[in-house]
């Protein structure tokens, strides 16, 4: 009977997913920048996404299938996914990668102030009517279902899949280098990933995520 009981009460694994999902979206938006960040967010910012990087090339969905809201917030709107228009993804998630990449720099060059605060978005002085931004925001990615389709922005234009991959070949092709020769190519390697093959996993994983 009390198993009865329990399995009744048992919240289903996707449920869980969804649950989880909602927390990570009030979280993640609350600490979105509307403001240039400084070197300090900077620093958290990339510690926290070289974690997320390391623990999906170790094989975990986490990231996509969980914690990152603008995937939460493309499930959610999902009933409304018309695949209106077809991009170039390998074009979409490069030129969304070079901008991640520039963004900081270039805003730092056009306004030196800001390359030296030390605000983040944990302060208490960043009140909610400072982040309509962030509402903005997600209210672009809800959109982009009804034109892109179901998880559209991953597919086109998110490059956090492609990092992934890059990472993982290079780390296999690392362990699969015969010790031998492994001092003298390290020497002359660019780290281009050139020669890691043409496939990446990481398109595999995203088909299942979309397919889910
Ligand atoms: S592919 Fe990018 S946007 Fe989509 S869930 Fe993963 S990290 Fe988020």
């Amino acid at each position: 009977m009390e198993r009865l009981v329990v399995t009744r009460g048992a919240i289903s694994p996707e449920r869980r997913r969804r649950l989880l999902q909602l927390i990570f979206l009030f979280v993640n938006l609350s600490l979105v920048e509307a403001h240039l960040p400084g070197p300090l967010w900077l620093a958290i910012g990339g510690i926290f996404w070289m974690a997320l990087v390391g623990i999906s090339v170790a094989g975990s969905s986490l990231v996509c299938g969980t914690m990152c809201w603008i995937g939460t917030i493309q499930d959610i709107f999902e009933p409304l996914a018309r695949p209106r228009f077809r991009l170039d993804a390998r074009l979409g998630r490069a030129v969304t990668f070079t901008l991640l990449v520039l963004w900081m720099p270039i805003g730092w060059l056009i306004r030196p102030e800001l390359a030296t605060h030390d605000r983040t978005p944990l302060d208490a002085a960043f009140a909610w009517q400072h982040h309509f931004f962030q509402f903005g925001l997600a209210a672009l990615v809800a959109a982009s279902v009804a034109f892109l389709g179901k998880r559209g922005i991953c597919r086109y234009l998110c490059p956090f899949n492609d990092v992934v991959a890059t990472v993982r070949r290079l780390v296999r092709a690392r362990r699969t280098q015969p010790a031998s020769t492994a001092s003298t190519a390290s020497a002359s390697c660019a780290g281009c990933a050139g020669c890691a093959g043409k496939t990446t996993d990481a398109s595999a994983h995203l088909e299942r995520l979309i397919s889910r």
